[in-house]
């Protein structure tokens, strides 16, 4: 595997480590997600947006409605709009709608949903982080440090903790997953458990038997299994 894909797990998983101590607990993957949409955001209006190759692309993927709305925030409206002039004229051309010749109305349909299903940051997002969870699996298997990085990580979020499940599961052996499992797993089940009942404190906290006990740290309990269950919102450094 080579370094541009272990750097950037070694540093997410080290990042949260470290804001871990200040109290700001993020999924690593989250991290890594987060970095590569910025990544991307920023070469699409800047760098990319005038290749060739790359214009093709958005012109046939378009963008998913979080990812347009994330351009919109970037103050880039000249590119933004030479690119959306070109993705406009490619729909234009695939509905073919009273031109010669026709497009019959039901290929037009199929065109159009893969273009409205499509987006090309979220494809390009898809590919790199793909690696970079493969690349977090291989390092946990060869290098003992990262498996002391893995279980200083405070939690991983659901979705992120499958994908690494599923990647680890895909390159070990049986038995080395097992192991991976039993102690990646546990940590996280314990997460899980802990989350839960602080939710269940914040239910309790509705009860006028308990309403003068104190919050035991579960006021925001809702907000973090939502983070949890969705994904971590990485604040803006
Ligand atoms: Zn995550
Ligand atoms: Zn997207």
């Amino acid at each position: 595997m080579e370094q541009i894909y272990t750097i950037p797990v070694n540093m997410a998983f080290e990042e949260s480590i470290e804001a871990s101590k200040e109290g700001v607990h993020i999924c690593p993957f989250c991290r890594m997600y987060d970095s590569l949409e910025k990544e991307e955001t920023e070469l699409i209006l800047g760098a990319s947006m005038m290749e060739p190759d790359t214009r093709i692309k958005t012109n046939e993927s378009g963008f998913c409605p979080d990812h347009l709305m994330k351009l919109f925030t970037m103050g880039k409206r000249l590119p933004l709009a030479l690119m959306l002039e070109s993705h406009l004229d490619h729909i234009v051309n695939e509905m073919k709608c009273g031109i010669f010749p026709a497009k019959s109305g039901a290929s037009a349909a199929k065109s159009l949903r893969e273009i409205s299903d499509g987006c090309y940051i979220c494809d390009r997002i898809e590919h790199n982080f793909n690696l970079r969870v493969e690349a977090a699996a291989l390092l946990w298997q060869n290098d003992p440090a990262f498996r002391e990085k893995t279980a200083a990580q405070h939690h991983f979020c659901l979705d992120h903790f499958v994908r690494f499940l599923a990647a680890a599961q895909e390159r070990m052996s049986k038995k080395e997953f097992a192991e991976f499992y039993k102690t990646v797993g546990a940590a996280e089940a314990e997460y899980i458990a802990s989350l839960r009942d602080d939710v269940s404190w914040f239910c309790k906290k509705f009860d006028y038997r308990y309403t003068d006990e104190p919050w035991n740290g579960a006021k925001d309990a809702p907000e973090r299994s939502a983070a949890f269950l969705k994904g971590d919102t990485v604040p803006e450094k």
